[in-house]
């Protein structure tokens, strides 16, 4: 079968920014499974998985408006250093917890005060073109369960 709205795609990959480092590689795990046509995976990389098949082989380079959007300049936020999660000495370029209110969330350091710091909070792929080798190696029907979840279960997916 062909990848359509509602199939459950099982896939590895790996992940490359704008430099061609290699930034992911689900070849170390499991592969990962999700429900085509509900945004479970960035939009550049749904776009290129439909009507791909089990077997595939390709290689997607995805701009970033279709991947993790552009650079904000005003996406910097001050924090109180007590507030990093883990205890952390920080300093310029290193990547950091800070908790907010959809949970912790990683961003990288800016600038550090002596009891502040400065961090970017824009996802550290943003503004990239970024490169997807991808192998489908399974396309099947979503269950009734699947569906309305809205999500894939089972390996790779969701386990609940
Ligand atoms: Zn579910």
């Amino acid at each position: 079968m062909n990848i359509s709205k509602d199939c459950v795609v099982v896939f590895h990959y790996r992940l490359k920014n704008a430099e061609g480092v290699e930034i992911e590689n689900s070849h170390e795990g499991d592969p990962v499974a999700y429900m085509h046509g509900h945004r479970g995976v960035i939009r550049g990389l749904e776009q290129a998985m439909e009507g791909r098949a089990s077997g595939d082989v390709f290689t997607a380079e995805i701009e970033p408006a279709l991947a993790y959007g552009a650079r904000k300049d005003e996406a910097v936020q001050r924090v109180p250093i007590k507030h990093l999660l883990g205890k952390v000495k920080p300093k310029v370029g290193m990547a950091v917890k800070i908790n907010t209110q959809q949970g912790a969330r990683d961003v990288v350091v800016i600038k550090v005060g002596r009891f502040n710091v400065d961090v970017d909070l824009n996802h550290p792929l943003a503004g990239q073109s970024i490169t997807f080798d991808v192998e489908v190696q399974e396309v099947r029907a979503a269950s009734a369960e699947e569906l309305s979840h809205g999500h894939a279960h089972g390996v790779g997916g969701h386990q609940h």
